[in-house]
């Protein structure tokens, strides 16, 4: 049942000459513990009539009705349910009614006894919605409508309409409503009037003490409740400046320098530090500071971190530790190490507020405060310190991020610029040997009667820069291969002299076909050298290499000599040097550069695609190792060094054998005798 009718205005046609007034929510409540209270401090048994709109607001006072209950038994409380308010009749009378029941906009209370009367009747006013995090605040501010008087006839008035109301929810109670129109008289417009006049005998003053107290109270609550708002709001204002202030760089060195300087300052600390810091770093450097007063500065500091039990605690528990007193904290005092810091750093309080990115330990921002000054972190410090500290976790992995970018950007660019070198180079690297296979091919072509010497020359240059063109293509094949990682590593343990060999007979094997002797070869490769881990085919590629061009550089009166010998316990270096026409000081990096020829494609004379070198960093990178040139200039020879990693279960008994997956195993495997030390091989 639901009536949607209001009772104020049904109040106003009974008694026309009423005017309404504007009440807040904090007026209404300490109006009715006022009118609660006379019921209360009175002897007389009153007649209640209380109708909250919500279960919730009967709740808060439940208590108070049921003193109320105590001292009469007309009580009625009326209330829209949430949870278990619901029609019962105990130690007063509930009358539950709908939620959209005109009740439930109204907020009245009737008290009327024999000597008083005191009525409150109200209509919420209705205001824009407001945001749901505001209503906490806005509770108190809620408007109301009404009419608040201790005139006995509108109070009779009032108490009459709301029984109609409780005589419609529950008709069980008609004997009660009977009872309680008869005792107060409520149909007797005379008798309400007698006794109003005997009220101007009753002394308003207790009554007023009250209303004040209550006033007084529910003023202290709007303090303290604007008091909180404005201290969330001061707070909210100074973590947004500085998180203004932090995400203004996406340089970190500058993020940790502005909040570290606006953090300690907003706070007031001795002493505020931000470092970063993995959970199992043991120490960190102190490069970002900020000191309140005069104390010790710790920047360039290292600061121990495994050694901190503090810090520990910070790690395992994922949470902030505050210190408030050094001196008596048993994690300090139970620490020789903490002891020691605190003295020497003089702290006094010490909070840890641990920065997170993606559950992960990222940094750490901590206060002091020193000397003999101790500090309790507040609340709303320590939800500061910890809003700051997410900020500074979000700004300084937004910076990494953006710097990655940078780098991945200029990579890139440099990526596309060599493509098109590589483009050019290629193009013209390509059709240099095409031509002179096309002017051969036409001469031939066009001119039969060509002596045959000059045929054969002819035909000779046509093949032998066809192969120039097949061994740059399979080059520039291999070479993509290994810069585009699709090379499949067979790694395994070797014996290096076995791979020189078959890296000696393939030099070999070319020299034969070729015309000019080679320089002679000398070994320098002790017998007792460790299994090196590698692949063996790419491990002999970069040999063949080597010696290929210190044979091509070096006249054949010259010497190439390969030494090999360990350097460290996890690794070898392998030198291929030679007498020859040597590189100067600073083509020693270029010479590792795609298509690097000194002479230049067009002048060369000794053959060669200009990628050998470049294919060997690529191949020698690929196993961990490095690969770099020597040389003391123009025709003072060079050196060209490599090292490769020693296996890790190092033993001469296996010697599997290379070549046979080898594609450069053209020749002979070499005689045993490349294993001897200082053994010319020519
Ligand atoms: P190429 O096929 O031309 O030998 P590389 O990449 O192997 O290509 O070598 C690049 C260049 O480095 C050579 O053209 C030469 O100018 C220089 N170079 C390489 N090895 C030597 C060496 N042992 N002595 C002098 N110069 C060398």
């Amino acid at each position: 049942m639901i009536i949607p009718t209001s009772v104020l205005e049904e109040l106003l046609h009974a008694l026309p000459l009423l005017r309404t007034q504007i009440y807040f929510k904090s007026s209404l409540t300490a109006l009715s513990h006022a009118m609660e209270d006379q019921v209360l401090a009175g002897t007389d048994r009153a007649l209640v009539i209380a109708c909250f709109q919500r279960e919730r607001f009967y709740r808060q006072e439940a208590h108070r009705y049921r003193r109320i209950g105590n001292k009469t038994d007309q009580v009625y409380v009326l209330a829209a349910p949430e949870t278990e308010f619901q029609n019962s009749s105990q130690i007063q009378e509930a009358i539950a009614f709908e939620p959209d029941d005109g009740l439930a906009k109204e907020w009245h209370l009737v008290v009327l006894a024999p000597n008083y009367s005191t009525c409150l009747v109200c209509r919420e006013k209705e205001v824009a919605p407001v945001n749901p995090s505001d209503l906490p605040s806005m509770d108190q501010s809620r408007r109301f409508e009404g009419i608040w008087t201790f005139d006995r006839q509108v109070s009779s008035t009032v108490a009459r309409l709301l029984l109609e109301r409780v005589r419609v929810y529950r008709p069980d109670l008609e004997a009660k409503i009977q009872q309680a129109i008869a005792t107060y008289q409520l149909n007797e417009t005379d008798k309400a009037l007698e006794a109003a006049a005997r009220f101007q005998d009753v002394d308003p003053g207790p009554f007023v003490q009250r209303l004040v107290t209550y006033l007084q109270a529910g003023q202290h609550k709007l303090v303290k409740t604007y008091r909180s708002i404005a201290a969330q709001e001061r707070r909210e204002r100074l973590v947004n400046s500085i998180t203004t202030a932090i995400r203004q760089s996406l340089n970190p060195a500058d993020i940790f320098q502005v909040a570290v300087r606006e953090l300690g300052g907003a706070l007031d600390v001795c002493r505020c530090l931000i470092y970063r810091c993995k959970a199992t770093d043991q120490e960190a450097a102190i490069a970002y500071e900020f000191l309140g007063r005069s104390v010790k500065s710790l920047t360039g500091e290292v600061w121990p971190l495994q050694e901190n039990p503090l810090f520990q605690e910070v790690v395992a528990s994922g949470e902030r530790v505050a210190v408030e007193n050094i001196s008596t904290d048993p994690r300090i005092t139970g620490s020789k190490r903490l002891m020691s810091l605190v003295q020497e750093w003089e702290i006094g309080s010490w909070l840890m507020v641990p920065v997170f990115y993606q559950n992960q330990l990222v940094g750490m921002v901590e206060l002091h405060h020193c000397g003999c000054e101790e500090r309790e972190w507040d609340a709303e410090e320590l939800a500061m310190v910890e809003a700051i500290a997410t900020q500074v976790g979000v700004a300084t992995l937004q910076a990494e991020a953006y710097a990655n970018l940078e780098d991945l950007n200029e990579q890139l660019a440099a990526l596309d610029r060599t493509r098109s070198n590589l483009i050019a180079i290629t193009g013209h690297e390509l059709r240099t040997p095409l031509s002179t296979i096309q002017v051969c091919l036409e001469s031939l072509a066009s001119d039969p009667d060509m002596p045959p010497e000059l045929r054969q020359v002819m035909l000779s240059t046509a093949l032998d820069d066809a192969e120039r063109m097949r061994t740059l293509v399979q080059d520039f094949l291999t070479l993509s291969r290994l810069e585009s990682g699709r090379v499949e590593w067979n790694t395994e343990a070797l014996p290096l002299h076995e791979c020189l060999s078959l890296a000696i007979s393939s030099v070999h094997t070319r020299a034969n076909t070729e015309a000019g002797g080679l320089p002679t070869l000398t070994l320098e490769v002790p017998e007792d050298l460790p299994l090196v881990r590698a692949d063996g085919e790419w491990l002999v590629e970069v040999l063949s290499k080597l010696i290929d061009n210190a044979c091509k550089f070096t006249p054949s009166g010259g010497t190439v000599t390969i030494v090999a010998q360990p350097r460290g316990d996890r690794e070898l270096e392998v030198k291929v040097a030679d007498t020859g026409r040597g590189i100067s000081s600073d083509r020693l990096e270029t010479v590792f550069d795609r298509f690097y020829q000194e002479e230049g494609a067009l002048r060369r004379s000794t053959g060669g695609t200009g990628l050998g070198l470049a294919i060997c960093r690529q191949i020698v990178t690929g196993w961990g190792g490095q690969i770099w040139a020597k040389s003391g200039g123009k025709d003072c020879g060079s050196q060209f060094y490599f090292t490769i990693p020693i296996a890790a279960d190092s033993t001469s008994e296996v010697t599997p054998n290379p070549r046979s997956k080898s594609k450069s195993s053209k020749g002979d495997r070499s005689s045993g005798s490349s294993r001897n030390r200082r053994t010319p091989i020519r």
